[in-house]
C-alpha cells in the first residue's frame, strides 16, 4: 500500500479493530476508513492540568471534572426510584455518582479501585456531594491513550459501549492508529497553500491532526482547533464562490437602464413615503446588478417591516420600461394576495398592469391570463408555486422576484429563470432574480444559506416605526389583558388572537382555534371578530383579510397562516396563546405582524405558569429585544441550524468540527480570504494554488460519488 491512501484502509484492518467492531463503527458512527475514525473528533476534553478538588466544589450550576477512584458502588432500592451509586474519592473528599436510568450497563462498569473522571453540574445536599447521570471516562490502565493530562472524549454510543468501544475505547482505537502512522513516518497532506497558512498564522495540516486529538497544552488544542475549522470552512466557501465566479462568467443578463421613466415618475409623483436610506442603498445595489449585462442573484435580507416590498416594486419599473416582464413569488396565497393588492394599488398610478396566479385561480381565468401574459399584456405576474408550472410562459421575462426564499428550494430559484417562451429566449442571458427574506437568518447562515447570491442587506426600520412593546402573561391576567384590548380598539386600533398547531395534528388544531374564536367573540361582543386558518377556501380567507384590513373585523383570531407578509398597519395588539410552543422565529415573524404603522404596539405572550428554563429564555429573549438577528442567534445557539432549517433540504453541510452557530467569526474570515482567491484566479490555475485546486476537485468528485449513492 503506497504512503498516499493508507488513510484509506479499512478500518477493520487496524489493530484492535477486526469485522465486528468495524460493522458497528460503520453503523454507528459512520466510520469506515483510518480517515473517517481520524475526522471523529473528540466532543471535549478532560483537563487533568487543573481539575477541581471535592472538598472546593460549591454548587454554582457549571458543570466540572473529578477525578478519583471509585470506592464502593450499590444499588439502592427503597421503594422510592431505583438507583445506582458508585462512589468516587479523590483524597479531598467523596462524591456520589448516580443513575436512575440505563442501570444494568452501569452496574457492571466499574471495577473498584479503578480511577475515573466524572463530568457534569454537582448538587449538594447537606454534607453530601452528588452528581446525577455524569459522563465517566475511565482513567487507569497502563495503556498510553490514557496518559495525557489533557484527555480527548470521543462521542460513543449504548451498542459501541457494550462491544467495549465506550469514549475510552475508541480514545484507544485513534491513539492506536496515530502511533502506527508515526511510526511508518506517514505525512499528512497539506491542504492549505503556503500563502493562506502565513496569512493566518495557521498550525500545519500533520501537526494539528496529532494536537486536536492528543494536545499537550490548551495552547496547542486550541491552534488545532482553529485550523481544522477553517479549513472546513474555507473549502466550503471556496465551491460557494467558484460556483458564482462561474454563474457570472456563462450568465449573461439583459441590460436594464438605471432611473427609467415610469421610475422617474413614480418616484417623483406617487411614493407614498419616503424611502429609509437602507432602501435606497439596496436599491442602488439592484440597479448596479441589473444594469451591468451580467444575472444578477442578489438576496435582500430585511427584518420584518422594513420595507422590502417597495424597494422590489422599485426594482420592478426599470425592467418594465426596458421592455421587460417582472414576476413575484410568494410561499402562500394569503401573501400572494397581499403582495397583489399592495403592488396593484403602486401600479395603477402609473398605468402598469399586475396580475394574480395561484392554484385557486379558475381555468378559464388563467387561460386568458396565460394568453395575456404571452402577448406582453401583463407586466407583473404575482403569484405562489403556482407560477412554476410548465405553461406558464412570459413574453420576455426579465426579473423574478422571490419572496420568503427559505420556504422554497434552489432548484425552485433555478426554474423561474427558464420561463421565457422560446421565441424570446436569447441564448445564455437570463432574467434577474432577487430574493427577499426576513432576517431570522444570522449573518453567519446566511453566508453558508445563500453562500452563492449577493446579499444586501436593508438594516434600517422606516422612521415613524415605535419599537413593539412585548410582555410574558399568563392565564390569571386575562381580565386585564382583555380591558387593555378593549382600551386599544375603541381607541381605533385592531388585535391578534393567535393558536399554535396542537401536537402535530391538523384537527386540533382547527379545534383550538375554533374553540378560541367562540370565546372570543363571546369576550368582544361589541366587536365584530373574523376566523382565518389554514383549511379555508381561499376565497374565504381573502375575504376575512379584506374585511381585517377595512377594519370591518375589529379582531382577527388565526393560526399561524398570517405568519408570513400579513400586512394591516392599523393593528396594534397581538396576543399569542402558548407561546412557548413556538420557536423564536415564528414568534418574531408573528410579532412583526403589529408595530407596522405609527401606533405603538404591543405583543403578549401567553404561557403556563410551569415553563422549562430553556422556554423561559426564549420568551425572555422576545420581551428583551426586537432585533431580529439578535433574535436568531438565540435560537441558532438554542437549537443549532440542523434542527431550524434541517441539514439535507436546507443543503446546509454536515461540518466535522466547525460549528456554524459558533465559529461564525472563522466563517466569514474563511469566506473573505476564499472569495478574495477565486476572484483573483476564478479557475484555481495559477501555480500557488495548484494544492487548493487538488482539494476542490476532489471535494467536488466525493460530493458526485455520494449523490450517485444516495
Ligand atoms: P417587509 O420588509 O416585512 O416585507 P413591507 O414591504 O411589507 O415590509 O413594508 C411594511 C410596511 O411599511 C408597509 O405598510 C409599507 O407600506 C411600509 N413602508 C415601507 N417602506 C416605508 C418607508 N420608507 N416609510 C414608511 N413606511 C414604509
Ligand atoms: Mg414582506
Amino acid at each position: 500500500m503506497s504512503d498516499k491512501n493508507i488513510l484509506q484502509t479499512e478500518i477493520t484492518y487496524l489493530k484492535g479493530v477486526g469485522p465486528n467492531r468495524a460493522k458497528l463503527l460503520q453503523q454507528e458512527l459512520n466510520l469506515y476508513t483510518y480517515q473517517d475514525l481520524l475526522e471523529l473528533y473528540p466532543r471535549r476534553y478532560v483537563d487533568r492540568t487543573n481539575n477541581i478538588k471535592i472538598k472546593d466544589i460549591q454548587e454554582d450550576g457549571k458543570s466540572v471534572v473529578v477525578i478519583g477512584k471509585i470506592i464502593h458502588t450499590e444499588t439502592i432500592d427503597n421503594g422510592k426510584r431505583k438507583r445506582f451509586v458508585a462512589y468516587l474519592d479523590d483524597g479531598t473528599g467523596v462524591a456520589e455518582l448516580v443513575w436512575f436510568q440505563g442501570l444494568k450497563w452501569i452496574e457492571k462498569y466499574f471495577t473498584l479501585g479503578e480511577e475515573v473522571a466524572a463530568f457534569g453540574k454537582p448538587a449538594i445536599y447537606g454534607n453530601r456531594l452528588s452528581f446525577t447521570h455524569p459522563d465517566i471516562d475511565k482513567l487507569s490502565g497502563n495503556d498510553a491513550a490514557d496518559l495525557p493530562k489533557i484527555l480527548p472524549v470521543y462521542p460513543s454510543t449504548e451498542k459501541l459501549r457494550a462491544a467495549g468501544l465506550d469514549p475510552r475505547g475508541i480514545r484507544r482505537l485513534t491513539y492506536q492508529l496515530l502511533l502506527q502512522l508515526h511510526q511508518q513516518q506517514y505525512v499528512f497532506e497539506e491542504t492549505l497553500s503556503e500563502s493562506i497558512l502565513q496569512d493566518k498564522k495557521l498550525m500545519p495540516k500533520h501537526k494539528a491532526m496529532y494536537k486536536i486529538h492528543f494536545p499537550r497544552s490548551f495552547e496547542e488544542l486550541n491552534a488545532a482547533k482553529y485550523r481544522l475549522k477553517f479549513e472546513e470552512f474555507f473549502y466550503f466557501q471556496l465551491q460557494l464562490a467558484i460556483k458564482q465566479g462561474i454563474n457570472k462568467e456563462t450568465h449573461k443578463g439583459f441590460v436594464i437602464p438605471k432611473n427609467g421613466n415610469l421610475f422617474t415618475e413614480y418616484t417623483a409623483k406617487h411614493l407614498p413615503f419616503e424611502l429609509t436610506n437602507a432602501q435606497k442603498r439596496v436599491l442602488q445595489e439592484i440597479e448596479q446588478d441589473m444594469s451591468s449585462g451580467i444575472q444578477m442573484n442578489r438576496l435582500v435580507q430585511g427584518d420584518v417591516g422594513s420595507g422590502k416590498t417597495m424597494v422590489a416594486f422599485l426594482a420592478m419599473l426599470n425592467v418594465i420600461d426596458a421592455g421587460y416582464q417582472c414576476t413575484m413569488m410568494a410561499p402562500t396565497e394569503i401573501l400572494a394576495e397581499q403582495h397583489f393588492r399592495n403592488i396593484s394599488g403602486y401600479a395603477q398610478k402609473i398605468g402598469i398592469n399586475v396580475a394574480l396566479l395561484t392554484g385557486s385561480t379558475k381555468k378559464k381565468q388563467r387561460e386568458q391570463l396565460l394568453q395575456a401574459l404571452k402577448l406582453n399584456m401583463i407586466h407583473i405576474l404575482i403569484g405562489t408555486h403556482a407560477l412554476l408550472e410548465d405553461d406558464v410562459r412570459f413574453y420576455k421575462l426579465g426579473l423574478a422576484v422571490i419572496d420568503e426564499q427559505h420556504r422554497f428550494g434552489v432548484m425552485q430559484r433555478a426554474k423561474l429563470w427558464k420561463k421565457n417562451s422560446e421565441e424570446n429566449k436569447p441564448v445564455e442571458v437570463y432574467p434577474h432574480v432577487l430574493v427577499m427574506t426576513a432576517t431570522p437568518i444570522p449573518r453567519s447562515l446566511a453566508l453558508t444559506l445563500y453562500g452563492d447570491l449577493d446579499v444586501s442587506i436593508i438594516d434600517e426600520l422606516p422612521k415613524n416605526r415605535k419599537p413593539i412593546k412585548t410582555a410574558i402573561r399568563t392565564d390569571k391576567d386575562k381580565v386585564k389583558i382583555y380591558e387593555f384590548i378593549r382600551q386599544q380598539i375603541k381607541e381605533g386600533r385592531q388585535a391578534y388572537f393567535v393558536y399554535p398547531l396542537v401536537e402535530q395534528s391538523e384537527k386540533l388544531d382547527l379545534q383550538a382555534v375554533t374553540e378560541g374564536y367562540q370565546q372570543i367573540q363571546a369576550l368582544f361582543p361589541e366587536y365584530k371578530v373574523g376566523l382565518l386558518h389554514g383549511k379555508m377556501h381561499p376565497a374565504e380567507k381573502d375575504d376575512v383579510m379584506t374585511k381585517f384590513k377595512l377594519n370591518v373585523f375589529q379582531i382577527l383570531v388565526a393560526t399561524t397562516v398570517i405568519e408570513v407578509g400579513v400586512d394591516v398597519p392599523n393593528a396594534s395588539i397581538m396576543v399569542i396563546e402558548h407561546a412557548e410552543r413556538f420557536g423564536l422565529a415564528q414568534l418574531h415573524q408573528l410579532r412583526g405582524r403589529v408595530g407596522r404603522g405609527e401606533y405603538q404596539s404591543y405583543c403578549i405572550l401567553m404561557t403556563s405558569y410551569q415553563l422549562s428554563a430553556d422556554g423561559k429564555k426564549r420568551l425572555q429573549t422576545m420581551e428583551e429585544t426586537n432585533d431580529g438577528f439578535k433574535i436568531s442567534d438565540v435560537d441558532l445557539e438554542m437549537r443549532g441550524p440542523g434542527e431550524i432549517f434541517g441539514t439535507r433540504q436546507s443543503g446546509l453541510p454536515d461540518f466535522k468540527i466547525a460549528n456554524i452557530a459558533q465559529d461564525s467569526t472563522i466563517l466569514q474570515e474563511a469566506r473573505k480570504i476564499a472569495f478574495f482567491i477565486v476572484e483573483k484566479d476564478p479557475h484555481l490555475r495559477l501555480n500557488e494554488h495548484s494544492v487548493l485546486l487538488q482539494n476542490y476537485q476532489k471535494i467536488i468528485q466525493e460530493k458526485t460519488e455520494i449523490s450517485r449513492v444516495g
